[in-house]
């Protein structure tokens, strides 16, 4: 996939000098980075390859959590979708990638406060890993130069309450014995039942962490991205209720 090198329309430069100038004014000591995070700012337009490669794996984590933290406190940035489409239009320069559950209450792009071209996000029942998901990583991180994995768990899943009650049912069978080995490496003192809410979240947070090793086992090209730094992956769970991510590391 070719990668235009800059945006070719739409030039959010001066809104950008403007921002950057009231930023200097306003905290002259902050480090550039802390600043030039367009996940971050006010929004016309989307992360630019610079504004993406000058960040660090850590850093992208970072802009997710105030992300989130702007989210969960309602206090979202204002967004010119229709700007973030005109200015991406010509090339993506995501800053990481998301893999998801299906669950129509956590959309990827919304809780992060993150816009169109900011994040590449994939979604599937339980947010399981398979050969089309790595593939996916391994398009977002090895060519298109995301810097973050980033498997996202939810409270109340409702994957993983099937994988508990042995659903069967057409293809939904194999995909919920994908999160199963969760089930068993979950330890848990109480009610091992799709009831008790707290093991529910219990087994899905251990399916996040069974997730991030089998990236790396079954993908020698995102392990090795991350040994050298380039990525980090790691993971997280959200709470549907409250609306907070809470990362759980790597
Ligand atoms: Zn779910």
């Amino acid at each position: 996939m070719k990668r235009t090198s800059d945006r070719s329309f739409d030039n959010p430069t001066i809104d950008r000098r403007h921002f950057l100038n009231m930023a200097l004014g306003a905290c002259a000591m902050t480090p550039l980075v802390s600043f030039n995070m367009q996940l971050a700012a006010s929004r016309n337009s989307s992360l630019t390859k610079e504004q993406r490669d000058s960040m660090t794996p850590l850093q992208v984590i970072d802009e997710l959590k105030k992300g989130n933290e702007r989210f969960r406190a309602g206090k979202m940035v204002p967004r010119d979708y229709l700007g973030e489409k005109r200015s991406s239009a010509a090339g993506q320069f995501p800053a990481a990638v998301v893999l998801g559950c299906l669950d129509s209450r956590v959309p990827g792009e919304i809780i992060f406060d993150a816009g169109i071209g900011d994040t590449f996000i994939g979604r599937v029942a339980g947010n399981v890993v398979n050969d089309d998901m790595l593939g996916s990583m391994e398009f977002a991180c090895a060519l298109e130069g995301a810097k973050v994995v980033l498997v996202l768990g939810h409270t109340a899943c409702g994957a993983v309450k099937g994988a508990i009650d042995d659903v069967v049912l057409g293809n939904l069978t194999g995909l919920l014995a994908r999160i199963k080995p969760a089930i068993a490496a979950t330890k848990f003192d109480g009610e091992r039942s799709s009831k008790n809410a707290t093991y529910v979240n219990a087994v899905a947070r251990t399916n996040v962490m069974l997730a991030l090793a089998e990236i790396r086992r079954r993908s020698p090209i995102l392990e090795e991205l991350e040994q050298k730094g380039s990525i980090k992956i790691t993971g997280a769970m959200y709470d549907l209720l409250i609306g907070s991510v809470e990362f759980l590391g790597s």
